[in-house]
């Protein structure tokens, strides 16, 4: 037996989702699939993109997973190398990566590199986050042009504001990146800016953007939802219920008792908590789709279970299957109601939840 709290992947949405940032991009496209693919399966999501032009991951770690599982596409590992052992490991394992700040270099200095390692280095333009500034990078660029073991792929940099939030800031940006002749082609967007192609006076065909979040189905557009910009969802959450029952007008539900029954009211139990990721932070009238109709979470999330009002459904019954996000309900909406983004919904997702391929 399974328990029917499960994530079903639909990996042809999400290959088609894929497709929709290679049409947007200028040149070639890397997925982002750090943090577990988003909590969707790291290897599982390589695989499903067997053609891609490259991987993007976090950390050295994640990069060996993917080579581990015999993955052989590009992999760019966003931190770079922590020490010389990493960059010793990113020459045997053939992985790319970022230098953010001059003390890599020294630490690749008491490294004995196989193979040459290729490089992307990274400029501050703004977020104050990883990267050296652009009046630095002059000097960077020069150590690795020197040292016969490095290869200068791309100079990179990620926006703090490609939802077009604080247009200036953008701007200011742009410029940055703009005020220097660089050696080599740009890789500068991630979904937002894939989507609002805001980089294309600065990307060539020979850029590579970094589409993250777009690939699993979620918006990283304030203004526009998923489905209005085409993607597809990736990640349908479905549980089921456990347990009806009737309460009566003026009676309290679940954990401290923060919702009362304004009426005679009938209440499902359903198997998912915030042990397996649901957000505890999830508002009373958050909604869930039971048979076709939307109904209400009531009460508090608690670790295993969520009471719901299903009053007006007579038909719903033990065993019905409830989706929480995904092909009805927008993942978008819920991390709204909840004060989050949707890429933390779909990272914390956790290991009890099982993760269902779909096609199709
Ligand atoms: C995570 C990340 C991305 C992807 O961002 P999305 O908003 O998910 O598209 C791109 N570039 C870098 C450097 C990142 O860390």
């Amino acid at each position: 037996m399974t328990r029917p709290t499960q994530a079903f992947i639909n990996w042809s949405h999400f290959r088609h989702n894929y497709q929709l940032a290679k049409q947007k991009a200028a040149g070639r496209v890397y997925a982002v699939i750090k943090a577990n693919g988003y909590g969707h399966g790291i290897v599982a999501c390589a695989r499903a993109l067997g053609d891609a032009d490259g991987f993007a991951v976090a950390c050295v770690d994640e990069a060996l997973l993917l080579r581990e599982a015999g993955i052989k596409r590009p992999v760019l590992v966003l931190q770079g190398a922590y020490d010389a052992n990493e960059w010793q490991l990113a020459s045997t394992h053939d992985l790319q990566l970022v230098v953010h700040h001059a003390q890599q270099l020294e630490q690749r200095a008491q490294a004995l590199l196989e193979n040459p390692v290729a490089i992307w280095l990274k400029v501050n333009s703004g977020m104050n986050r990883l990267g050296v500034r652009a009046e630095e990078a002059e000097s960077l660029l020069a150590h690795i042009a020197a040292d016969e073991q490095l290869q200068l792929q791309h100079v990179m940099t990620h926006f703090a504001d490609a939802d077009l939030a604080q247009p200036e800031a953008l701007s200011a940006a742009l410029e940055t990146m703009q005020s220097c002749d660089w050696p080599v082609s740009l890789s500068v967007s991630n979904s937002a800016a894939t989507l609002t192609q805001l980089a294309a006076d600065i990307e060539t065909s020979d850029s590579v953007s970094r589409p993250g979040i777009m690939l699993y189905g979620s918006s990283p557009l304030a203004n526009q939802s998923a489905a209005e910009l085409g993607l597809k969802t990736v990640m349908s959450l479905r549980s089921q219920v456990i347990h009806t029952h009737d309460v009566k007008a003026g009676e309290k539900v679940g954990y401290g008792g923060n919702w009362t029954a304004e009426k005679d009211s009938r209440i499902a139990v359903v198997a998912i908590g915030y042990g397996d990721g649901y957000p505890r932070q999830a508002p009373c009238g958050t909604p869930m789709m039971i048979n076709g109709h939307r109904c209400s979470l009531v009460g508090r999330v608690s670790m295993d279970m969520i009471t719901v009002d299903i009053s007006e459904f007579d038909d719903i019954q033990m065993g019905d299957t409830v989706e929480l996000w995904g092909e009805q309900i927008d993942v978008d909406e819920i991390a709204a109601l909840c004060h989050t983004i949707a890429y933390e919904l779909f990272c914390q997702l956790t290991p009890r939840v099982k993760r269902v391929a779909v096609e199709g």
